[in-house]
């Protein structure tokens, strides 16, 4: 297969979301000195999906759109579910989607930074060691509208704290046996300000830190904290972080105090998460299906992932284009899988190679046809851009055409092939059919035809028109193939918010494996370098990573919305 070229993302010139809009008043006001940086913080704990090509073209689309940086940034705070594969695998999903990144970061290369800032928190008495049990603190928190409990080591010394955390980070404590907590307001309204917890004991060693520390910062307590010391001027999340602002706030505010009596500090907003419907967004679930081969893997072609969506035949285009069709709104919704594929279709119809290719074959005979004649006829790779130019594909007397484009008896609407009936071979002749061959079960073995020598397509005078249209491939220059047809993985609209455990909503037909179809030569070897390709009348289509020339493959990414002009009424 050949690599993909992907196109430098632009920013479609449609007016400005409310952050854009929050961004060009702050550039104006010079805020920042009239800085814009953005991150994009993907945990390593996973691969990217659909809901995360939302943030990153929020995060890199408006550095762009307003001559910002967006760095990547490692969310690495937890050795336990983080992989060196995952960092790769987001690298490279974020620059298939056309975007790239100004540094790397690490939320790790600030464990030294954050370590100092704990420890100075101790020392102004604003945090302590809390050796309860994750449970019973938990217990102590309250609710919204009741007062959370303090704990029994809340107002312990100073001093014990200090040796109890260099305990936590040297391995000298058991994970669970105790946490750093920030000493805040247990009667706080909101709840993230009832001493959260900080700091946690994780003994196991980290891809960047190696076994340097044994304690590990809470995402409170690592996220504002590194996009100030990175610069971040905007940091922009989806919208369940809301609660968590005033506390981000309040560490930037401490971490400030004396230092720096200037306006520079991150600020951040929030937009709504991207859900899909018959689609789950947890990593952890996906994880889940990946660790139990529900899936053939993190790229397999049903996931939502980046790389399945890829596999799948999504252009970054098309993602784009579909995250552009959503926008940002300040209102939780579940967006409609149509949707998506609409921007498939919309993008793929000006980006693909049309090509003919038989999936469900039924021998078409051309009775009067030479039987040593092969001619080369001319067909357009794209209609929508002349630029694509045409290839050739070749005709003779016999050729592969759908089972579903013959009916022996048809209604007298049917503009396809039965009988009496004439239909045009595409880009090729005009066929009159004059029956058909059956086995001994009855089944239909071969169609028959007779064609007319002067209706050859873009032949003067061959315009007489006929109702019908049918694709065709030359049996005896054509080559086999498997194709792959989807379905959605999930059985209902929002598994997610489904009590039954999402294993029992996977739908057992979620992929449909067609062993015997015949794709014109075009489709397994064109040179152009276009991986996408649109199968007439039945859909688009990529092939798969493992096809070969000998064994191709291919997966339908979304049918086509209409059935063919002409066609199928
Ligand atoms: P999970 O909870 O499944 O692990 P996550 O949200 O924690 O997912 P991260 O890797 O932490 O995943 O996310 C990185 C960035 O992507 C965050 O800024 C997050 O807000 C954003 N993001 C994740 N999921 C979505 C989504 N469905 N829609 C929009 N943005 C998302
Ligand atoms: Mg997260």
């Amino acid at each position: 297969m050949k690599t993909e070229q992907p196109q430098p993302a632009t920013t479609a010139d449609k007016g400005l979301n409310f952050i854009e809009q929050i961004v060009e008043k702050d550039l104006a006001d010079g805020l920042n000195d009239g800085r814009l940086q953005t991150r994009f913080p993907p945990e390593p704990n996973g691969y990217l999906h659909i809901g995360h090509a939302k943030a990153i073209c929020m995060d890199f689309g408006i550095a762009q759109r307003f001559g910002g940086v967006c760095n990547l940034r490692l969310d690495d705070t937890n050795p336990q579910k983080e992989d060196t594969e995952y960092v790769e695998a987001i690298k490279r999903d974020i620059r298939w989607l056309g975007f790239e990144w100004g540094k790397v970061c690490h939320a790790s290369d600030y464990f030294d930074k954050l370590y100092d800032f704990a420890v100075s928190l101790i020392r102004q008495g604003k945090a302590y060691v809390d050796e309860q049990t994750s449970e019973q603190i938990a217990q102590q928190k309250g609710t919204p509208t009741q007062a959370g409990t303090a704990s029994p080591f809340r107002d312990r010394p100073v001093d014990e704290s200090l040796t109890l955390f260099e305990k936590m980070v040297k391995g000298e404590i058991e994970e669970g046996a105790m946490v750093l907590r920030a000493k805040i307001d247990m009667a706080n309204p909101n709840m993230h300000f009832r001493d959260p917890i900080i700091y946690r004991v994780i003994n196991k060693p980290h891809p960047q830190t190696g076994t340097k520390w044994h304690a590990y910062p809470m995402y409170d307590f690592a996220h504002g904290q590194s996009d100030y010391f990175e610069g971040v001027t905007h940091s922009i999340c989806t919208l369940e972080f809301v609660p968590h602002r005033p506390l981000y706030d309040y560490f930037i505010d401490e971490l400030k105090e004396g230092k720096d009596l200037s306006d520079h500090r991150p600020r951040q907003y929030e937009f709504n998460r991207l859900n899909l419907t018959y689609t789950l967004m947890s990593k952890r679930k996906l994880l889940a299906l990946v660790q139990e081969g529900l899936v053939e893997g993190w790229d397999d072609p049903r996931m939502p992932t980046i790389c399945g969506l890829r596999r799948r035949g999504y252009s970054p285009e098309s993602i784009r284009g579909f995250v552009n069709m959503i926008g940002y709104t300040r209102i939780e919704a579940l967006n409609e899988y149509g949707m998506l594929e609409a921007a498939a279709r919309e993008d793929l119809n000006k980006r693909a190679l049309r090509v003919s290719a038989v999936l469900d074959p039924v021998r078409l005979v051309i009775t009067n046809y030479p039987e040593d004649r092969v001619e080369e006829l001319e067909a357009i790779n794209n209609p929508e851009c002349e630029a694509d130019g045409s290839h050739t594909v070749t005709f003779s007397r016999e050729l592969w055409m759908e089972r579903a484009d013959f009916m022996e008896d048809a209604p007298k609407k049917y503009f396809r092939m039965s009988p009496g009936r004439e239909v045009r071979l595409k880009n090729a002749y005009i066929v009159k059919c004059t029956g058909c061959v059956k086995d001994e079960t009855g089944r239909i073995v071969q169609v028959n035809a007779e064609y007319d020598p002067d209706s050859k397509s873009g032949m003067p005078g061959a315009d007489r028109k006929v109702k019908g249209t049918i694709h065709w491939v030359d049996a005896a220059r054509c080559v086999k193939a498997k194709v792959r047809l989807y379905e959605p993985l999930f059985t209902v609209p929002d598994p997610s918010a489904d009590p039954r455990d999402f294993r029992e909503l996977l739908n057992p037909a979620s992929v449909k494996v067609l062993e015997e179809c015949y794709v014109e030569p075009f489709a397994v070897n064109n040179s152009t370098g276009n991986p996408y390709l649109q199968f007439q009348r039945t859909g688009y289509f990529i092939a798969d990573p493992s096809s070969t020339t000998e064994a191709p493959l291919f997966n339908r990414t979304v049918s086509l919305k209409d059935s063919w002009k002409g066609g199928q009424k």
